[in-house]
Order: C-alpha cells, then structure tokens, then sequence
C-alpha cells in the first residue's frame, strides 16, 4: 500500500519504519520546521555559540522488550546514553534529544514544513489537503499528532475516535530554557515537584551536550495552565524566582533565555493503543491512546504498523 503519515514524532516514525520493513510506501508530513515534535532540540545563540536545550522531553525510560531492544540499538548507534539524573533507567538522545528522531526521519525522508488541514476519500483513495500539498492519493492515512489536533482531521471519516480524542486532554507546559555565565550552585542536577516547579535539571551535564552552564526549567500543570495566557517574558520572571526560591540560592547573570509554551505538552490517557479501521484503510496512533511518555508513542506506532501487516499482509 502507499501510507500517508500526517505527523513525524516518535509515534508516526515508529509506525513508518515498521510498515516500511513490512515493503509498504510511507509518506511522512509534519507541520514542524525539523525533527522532534515533543522530543525537539531547540538552538539558542549564547556569546556567539550555538547551544542546544532539550525543550520537550526531557528524559524517556524503555520498559517494554521491544522498545528496550529499540533503545539498544539506538545506544549501540551512539544516539542515546543513559543519563542517571533522570532516573536509574532514564534514557537522553545525544546530542540532543531530537537525536533518535532525527536518525529515522533521515532514512525515511520526511516532508517538514507540511501542514495538514484536512484528509479526504477520493475515488477510494485518501488524499491530504493543505498549502502547498503536493495532490497525490494514497491507499492509507495515518494520524499520528497529538489528540487536540487528531480530533479534527478524524472528525468526518470517525466521529466517534474524534470524540475519544477531544475527550483526551492534554496537560500544557510552560518551559524556561536558561545559559547563565556561571555554575547555579546547587549540586544536584534535577530538582523534581518544588513549588510550582515540576521539573528542572542542568541540561548542559546530559551526555554529549558540550560547555556551559544550562538548564531547562519545567513548570507543573497547574501553573502552566493557570499561567497559560500570559507573555513569555512575565513568564520567565516568575519562573526564574520560583526556580530560585526552590533551591533556596541566588542565580549568577543570566546569558540567554527562553520561554516556549506547549500547549499540549503531557497527553491524557485514551485506553485504545492505536485505531484502524480496515475498511475506510484509516487509523491513528500517538502517546495519547497509552500514557504520556515517549515510550507509548513508540510502542502506540509500532501496534497500529503491525496491525496493518497482519491483516494487509506485506506488501
Ligand atoms: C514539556 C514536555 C515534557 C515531557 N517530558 C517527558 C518525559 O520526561 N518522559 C517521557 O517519556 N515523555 C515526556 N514527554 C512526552 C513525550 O514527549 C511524548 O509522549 C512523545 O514525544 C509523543 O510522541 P508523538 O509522536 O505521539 O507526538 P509528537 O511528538 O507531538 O509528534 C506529533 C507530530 O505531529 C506534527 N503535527 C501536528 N499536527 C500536524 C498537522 N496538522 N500536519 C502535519 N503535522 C502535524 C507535529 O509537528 C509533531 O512533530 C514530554 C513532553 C513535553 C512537551
């Protein structure tokens, strides 16, 4: 079959790599500028250096057998080592956390900068509207991006997983990237539920990440959505004080930062692991239908590939 995949994250590469062992044609489209989704890498200038921040993701854990055989190949491809601060089994992409991500849509080709408005059935085939959209037909779509955004592009063709996905909510996320000129001196490097604060760590000690001194500072859901509407920069200064008042010291000068908003950062939980209908060849996948975590994006794509191959057959 020719497979049209409408998101590149972690759910819809592992999907893609799966059906295309199986010899099936994929086709990936995703909205964002380059690889990531929710385990992007964003690049900030600091004294003439480009840096990195893990701006989504932070960590990911493999807990199932297929994706810990996944992750060690990923480790035996050097783009992922564990990083012990996270966690015992905590896993980081080096160099950035976009690494894994990046590897499989390079192999697999991934149109970016492709916005999907809508799919539609045509002659029985499926085809994706949107600017600039090459017009193609396809025998399968797949939706693979984050429940809020899942819900409307399924709403015509399944009403019903349209609802399981608005019904699945997602939590937001406000999240303060920082290069300061010195040491912050506090000795651990993550500081976990202090406050406001759900998470912060020195993202510059994460294997492979180079000098400097850097962290990546994660407030918890009940401020991200209180706080939801307000500017990046009043959201910085109080973030910066709770961060400050968590470790209970004064931070050195400041060289750079950022405030980026994730609207739908931690997915709900729909019961489901992925959605195929055999008949309209439509299905979904996404960290949404399991859990919240990196590993349920992988393992949701890799069910909804495998479903396909056992009823399509390979191709
Ligand atoms: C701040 C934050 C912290 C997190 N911390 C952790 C953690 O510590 N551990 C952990 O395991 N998980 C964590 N997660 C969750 C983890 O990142 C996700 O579970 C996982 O990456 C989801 O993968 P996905 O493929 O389902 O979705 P995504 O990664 O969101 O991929 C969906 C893709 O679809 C694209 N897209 C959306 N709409 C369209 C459209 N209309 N057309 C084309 N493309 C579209 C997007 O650009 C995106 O690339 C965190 C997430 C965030 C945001």
């Amino acid at each position: 079959m020719t497979i049209a995949i409408i998101g590149a994250g972690m759910a819809g590469l592992s999907c893609a790599m799966r059906l295309r062992e199986g010899g099936h044609a994929v086709t990936l489209f995703d909205k964002g500028r380059g690889p990531g989704g929710r385990m992007s890498t964003r690049r900030m200038e600091v004294d003439g250096e480009t840096v990195r921040f893990d701006h989504g993701a932070q960590y990911f854990t493999a807990r199932d057998p297929g994706f810990k055989e996944q992750v060690r190949a990923w480790h035996a491809a050097g783009i992922v080592a564990p990083w012990k601060a996270g966690g015992e089994d905590a896993w980081v992409g080096t160099p950035g956390m976009n690494a894994p991500i990046r590897g499989m849509a390079e192999e697999l080709g991934v149109r970016f900068s492709s916005r999907i408005e809508s799919i539609a059935i045509d002659d029985g085939g499926w085809r994706l509207e949107g600017d600039d959209i090459e017009p193609a037909s396809y025998d399968a779509a797949i939706i693979a991006v984050p429940a809020e955004q899942a819900a409307p592009l399924l709403a015509p063709h399944r009403p019903e997983w349209s609802e399981l996905a608005e019904g699945t909510v997602s939590d937001p996320c406000w999240t303060l990237m920082l290069a300061f000129d010195q040491r912050v001196a506090h000795e651990a490097d993550a500081v976990r539920e202090a406050g406001p604060i759900g998470w912060a760590a020195r993202d510059s000690v994460k294997p492979g990440r180079g000098e400097g001194e850097r962290w990546v500072i994660q407030a918890d859901p009940h401020w991200s959505a209180d706080y939801l509407e307000v500017n990046a920069d009043d959201v910085s200064k109080l973030l910066l004080q709770e961060f400050a008042s968590a470790i209970g010291k004064d931070l050195p000068a400041i060289a750079a930062s950022s405030a980026h908003r994730w609207r739908f950062a931690k997915s709900g939980r729909a019961g489901a692991e992925k959605l195929w209908d055999a008949d309209l060849r439509l299905g979904a996948c996404g960290d949404w239908l399991i859990a919240p975590r990196v590993e349920a994006a992988f393992m949701s794509g890799r069910a909804l590939a495998d479903e396909i191959l056992a009823e399509a057959g390979p191709a």
